[in-house]
């Protein structure tokens, strides 16, 4: 089993940027707001997922306190995620708060959502300063997206889309290539979110938590899927950059972008800016690996400010060199214990 490291000294030697021992900047971080969801997709939690008791969940106040003090370290850019961020009774209440600090230190909020509820938050989002987001959508046929997602919400997922882009939102989808399950479709889906003007980006599945099913059996190289790809349509590598892993390329018959995420063919760390943090307030300076910070004993220590500053100091010094994740046997364990709707997709 994981070794799980927990780190915590309570000392004040506040130093701005956050850089970690290998020189990267650190400006980026995915706050889980929730560890719940209403769907159960079958690549990331298993149909009795167990979701944690509330009293060990942050409250909203003590994200927003926390929020504070990353952009006070020269946190730029902040995504909620969870779970699934909307099903978190008045998250808006902290988007409108986490979004008063938009162009005060803080350039650039954000969500990753399966859009399920987003119908209902799009207008409040826009409204709070969120100009885009991220939308989980693996399929645009609804029996598909029932055995993906075990749950039948295919139509309330378009609803939110459909809201999101009257809202103003700019919206790039995130699709997990899955053998065998998406995988013809993966072109059509490409083209419809272009004909939509949404950006989408593939991901291969990552060996993240439990689950019921093999993963390896739907685990789908994106360099294949790419391959498919360039049988179809004229791919040019685009200098498009979001400070993450994914690298993009622009098709020249829709006139849109895709980008391909490749946690595991490709390495993507040497230029890592982020960092983590679970809705029970762990900081995982990785999403591959268990070194972790403890910042909800910071945010309830005597002295917050001082102990999330100390905390975040010492998330720099055991941010790792590189992820260790790797799906190369089968029914093999995964590589870590946690699931991607703990730490935060
Ligand atoms: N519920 C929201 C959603 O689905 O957009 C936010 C959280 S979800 C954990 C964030 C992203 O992680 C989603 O795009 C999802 O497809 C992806 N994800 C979850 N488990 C994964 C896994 N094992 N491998 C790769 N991506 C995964
Ligand atoms: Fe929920 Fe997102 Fe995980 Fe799907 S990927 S089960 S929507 S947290």
């Amino acid at each position: 089993m994981a070794r799980v490291r927990c780190y915590l000294r309570v000392m004040t030697a506040p130093a701005l940027p956050l850089v970690d021992q290998f020189q990267r900047t650190i400006s980026y971080l995915r706050l889980s707001v929730t560890d719940r969801c209403d769907l159960r997709c079958t690549y990331c939690m298993p149909e009795r997922q167990q979701f944690l008791p509330r009293t060990e969940v942050l409250t909203l106040e003590e994200l927003h306190k926390l929020s504070l003090g990353f952009i006070a370290r020269g946190i730029t850019k902040i995504r909620l995620t969870g779970g699934e961020p909307l099903v978190r009774r008045d998250v808006i209440d902290l988007v409108r708060a986490v979004g008063r600090k938009l162009g005060d230190g803080l350039e650039e909020l954000t969500m990753t959502t399966n859009a399920t509820r987003l119908a209902g938050f799009a207008d409040d989002l826009a409204r709070a300063g969120v100009r885009r987001i991220n939308v989980s959508l693996d399929t645009l046929d609804r029996a598909t997206f029932q055995r993906i997602a075990r749950r039948d919400a295919l139509p309330q997922v378009l609803e939110g889309l459909a809201a999101a882009r009257e809202a103003g939102l700019a919206v790039k989808i995130n699709t997990v290539a899955l053998k065998g399950i998406n995988e013809d479709a993966i072109p059509d889906l490409i083209a419809w979110a272009h004909g939509q003007g949404f950006d989408l980006t593939l991901i291969e599945v990552m060996p993240l938590g439990e689950v019921e099913e093999d993963r390896f059996d739907h685990y789908l190289p994106l360099p294949q899927v790419r391959e498919a790809l360039e049988r179809r349509w004229t791919l040019t590598p685009s200098s498009h950059r979001t400070g993450g892993p994914a690298r993009y390329f622009h098709v020249e018959e829709t006139g849109g972008r895709v980008g391909l995420i490749t946690p595991l063919t490709n390495n993507f760390c040497e230029g890592c800016n982020r960092i983590r943090v679970t809705a029970t307030g762990q900081l995982y300076p990785c999403l591959g690996g268990n070194e972790r910070v403890d910042l909800r004993a910071a945010v309830r220590s005597e002295d917050p400010d001082a102990a999330i500053d100390e905390a975040l100091n010492i998330a720099m010094r055991i941010k790792p060199e590189r992820h260790n994740f790797a799906i190369d046997e089968r029914g093999g364990a995964p590589a870590l214990a946690r699931h991607m709707s703990m730490t935060g997709g």
